[in-house]
């Protein structure tokens, strides 16, 4: 879905700013979910100009990422096999490649054909067939895929792959979105993709955003990536078991009765990836290596 303008802009007088900046809220739909801004600026007009450059670079990072727009650049690659990428299309698939090798592929942005087999169990309420995921399976991994920084080169080493970001692009582009708005002059914003957040600077006067996460807490970020997984929105329930959108891309199955988990990462593009991995397989040792905390 792709709207034109902005699809609410609020004013919100802000309770405890001392400073002239005032909080400004816009809600968007992109990337399949709402992507909902919030920036301090000196007034309307710069909030305006803010928030439709913000929602424009969403826009354009979907035209990159998105698996259900077959003319995305990710889809090309796809249909394509190997071709040299845009840099956001590179970086992306870099890091999510770096973070399938570190979770021992609980993470991994191959795995778009069990994906799509599940979205059809989820739509037509029943399992999909062994043999069928078997055939998903062996067009999967991330092991096939190879990637060359000097041309942004891409090579999917299997016939029919399916890169699927949806694990990691919201979180990306929140970051993105984050970036851009600080680069124009408004680094106190926040930007959050359904669950998947990035917190820039805090508002006037606080410590940081206060952000509700996994165990119905509260926390209280900044600069930070706030992710949460879970089956909390997607999923169905099939003989009486409840499957996630969230699959286990070593065994080709969706994950079952899957409790959310939240992370809190020095940028959303981790958060969001480790909390999909984190879904996958809880005991997942990445707490160190990344700096994150893990809320169940
Ligand atoms: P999230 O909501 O961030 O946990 O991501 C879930 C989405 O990522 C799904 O809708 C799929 O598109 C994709 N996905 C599902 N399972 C995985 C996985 N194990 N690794 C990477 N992406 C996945
Ligand atoms: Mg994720």
């Amino acid at each position: 879905m792709r709207a034109g303008a902005v699809l609410a802009l609020f004013f919100l007088p802000a309770m405890s700013a001392p400073a002239a900046d005032s909080r400004f809220e816009a809600v968007e739909p992109a990337m399949g979910t709402l992507f909902r801004i919030t920036l301090y600026a000196p007034g309307p007009e710069q909030a305006k100009i803010a928030f439709s450059r913000a929602f424009a670079l969403a826009h354009q990072l979907d035209d990159v990422f998105s698996d259900y727009r077959p003319s995305s650049e990710l889809n090309r690659l796809c249909r394509a096999g190997n071709a040299a990428v845009s840099p956001p299309l590179f970086d992306i698939l870099t890091l999510a490649h770096g973070l399938a090798r570190e979770t021992g592929g609980a993470f991994d942005p191959t795995a778009g054909p069990v994906v799509k087999l599940w979205r059809e169990a989820r739509a037509n309420r029943a399992l999909p067939a062994a043999a069928d995921i078997d055939a998903a399976l062996r067009r999967t991994g991330w092991r096939k895929v190879s990637l060359k920084a000097r041309r942004r080169s891409v090579r999917l080493g299997a016939p029919d792959m399916q890169l699927d970001l949806g694990g990691i692009a919201k979180g990306w582009a929140a970051d993105r979105i984050l970036a851009e708005l600080r680069r124009l002059g408004f680094p106190r914003a926040l930007v959050a993709a359904s669950g998947d957040i990035a917190a820039g600077d805090p508002p006037p006067g606080l410590p940081g955003w206060r952000i509700a996460v996994a165990g119905g807490r509260v926390e209280v970020v900044r600069n930070a990536g706030v992710s949460t997984s879970g089956d909390a929105e997607q999923f169905v329930v099939l003989d009486g078991v409840r499957y996630s959108h969230i699959i286990d891309p070593r065994s080709g199955w969706a994950l079952r009765d899957s409790s959310p988990v939240t992370v809190i990462a020095k940028n959303a593009a981790l958060s969001d990836a480790l909390a999909t991995a984190l879904s996958v397989d809880p005991h997942l040792a990445i707490r160190r290596a990344h700096k994150v905390r893990i809320l169940r």
